[in-house]
């Protein structure tokens, strides 16, 4: 908790004993963390500066149903969407990992975990897109159903004209995410492509399900409707990894705006 966009800023610590760490500290947001048996946790291994001093560890939550010995799920959390998935506070007491569990180098955690947000973020962006084109598919069904003022609701133009326009913006971020796939496939540095795709994915997330909402009328306003639905679960794409700002901050600093550039 406290750390959130300034990831170098968390506090957890692994203290190393024998051929163990052992963890104390809190996390905040953990997704699955009511049912997870393991976790990818990133804490700091070390006193060094703060982009150097963290590791990556699998850190076992559970066994045989059970939680490990100082591990505490202290909260789920209630969300205004995504209530599928279940989403945790959790306190780690002197909790005990072998170091065999550290990934790769110690002291390289946030540099790997930079690297897989742009996975992450790849994912942000091509799991929305069907999701986006159902919504708009759900409503032009709905518009063309709907009857008032002696037509259909499809049949205003200024309906049709904004489902036009969200259309092309949902495909053009399509073809974005797709190059971007390609480049990473391909094994290129896609920073820059993710994060413009991740930033997208949020806007269109926010803006889709808003426009189409509100031509599902009071339908729309229902707790059932499945773009009521949309509007509050897609509502964490501009937030949940990495807020559309740090988007932006990084987008400024690939394209030397910014004071630091990316290398
Ligand atoms: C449902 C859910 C599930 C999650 N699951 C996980 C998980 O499994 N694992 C995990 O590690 N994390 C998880 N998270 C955490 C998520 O990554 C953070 O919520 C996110 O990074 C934002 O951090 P924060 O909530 O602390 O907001 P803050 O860091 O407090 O930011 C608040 C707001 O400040 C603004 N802001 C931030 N930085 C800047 C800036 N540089 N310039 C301008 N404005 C800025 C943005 O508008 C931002 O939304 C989850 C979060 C949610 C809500």
């Amino acid at each position: 908790p406290g750390a959130g966009s300034d990831v170098s800023a968390i506090k957890s610590v692994a203290r190393k004993d024998g051929g163990d760490y052992v963890i104390s500290g809190q996390k905040m947001w953990i997704t699955n963390s009511l049912q997870a048996d393991w976790m990818c946790m990133l804490v700091n291994t070390s006193d060094g500066p703060a982009h150097k001093n963290k590791s990556l560890v699998m850190v076992r939550m559970r066994e045989n149903g059970k939680l490990v010995k100082g591990i505490e799920v202290a909260q789920k959390i209630r969300k205004i969407g995504m209530n599928s998935s279940d989403t945790g506070l959790i306190y780690f007491d002197e909790v005990r990992v072998p170091q065999s569990n550290r990934i790769g180098q110690e002291g390289a955690g946030f540099i790997y975990q930079m690297q897989q947000f742009q996975e992450e973020r790849l994912w942000c962006a091509a799991s929305t897109l069907e999701s986006l084109s159902n919504c708009i598919a759900w409503t032009v069904e709905w518009a063309q159903e709907r009857k008032l003022f002696g037509a259909s609701l499809a049949d205003q133009q200024w309906v049709q004209f904004k489902l036009a326009e969200l259309k092309t913006e949902v495909e053009s971020l399509r073809a974005l995410t797709y190059l971007a796939c390609e480049r990473y496939i391909a094994g290129e540095d896609v920073t820059e492509w993710a994060t413009m795709a991740k930033l997208k994915a949020g806007r269109l997330n926010r803006t889709v399900p808003d426009t189409c909402l509100q031509f599902w009328g009071g339908m729309g306003f229902t707790w059932e409707n499945k773009v009521s639905r949309m509007y509050r679960d897609g509502r964490l794409a501009s937030i949940g990894g990495g807020a559309d700002e740090v988007m932006l901050g990084i987008l400024a600093k690939t394209m030397g705006i910014a004071k630091r550039p990316v290398k």
